[in-house]
């Protein structure tokens, strides 16, 4: 998965190049954003928010090591699809959120105690085997 537009927060430079370790007063704790994926994806290019005249050099891109950085995913990115439980005779079904259909249609109802709210599990012991490996894509 491609970490490019990550927001990054320089925490270290112990583990990136000397040239970025020599700025490490200057670096640690600025926060940036992964422009780039550089060295066989083993380390990040981060644009720095600042503006360059408060950098050293007035370099903005900075190669960091994935060590050395605190990553967060860009909040406009949605979750992947979780499905639901849903049951139908003593079995657990996966079910599209917002919807009472179970992928193997099958009718379902929700969970008696917690609704529409509890993640499908292909690993559970009552889990359709329709249903999961409809989820697990085997
Ligand atoms: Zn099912």
């Amino acid at each position: 998965m491609s970490r490019i537009g990550w927001r990054a927060t320089i925490v270290s430079t112990l583990h990136s190049h000397a040239r970025v370790r020599a700025n490490s007063a200057a670096l640690i704790g600025r926060e940036g954003v992964v422009v780039a994926v550089l060295r066989n994806g083993t380390a990040a290019l981060v644009q720095l928010d600042e503006h360059p005249f408060g950098l050293p050099c007035g370099v903005l891109r900075w190669p960091l090591q994935w060590d050395d950085l605190d990553l967060k995913e860009p909040i406009e990115v949605a979750c992947p699809l979780d499905y639901v439980v849903g049951l139908s005779a003593g079995q657990v079904h996966a079910v599209i959120p917002g919807t009472t259909a179970s992928l193997c249609s099958a009718p379902v109802r929700p969970l008696p105690f917690c609704g529409w709210s509890v993640r499908f599990s292909p690993h559970v012991s009552r889990a359709c085997p329709m249903c999961a490996a409809l989820v697990t894509g085997s």
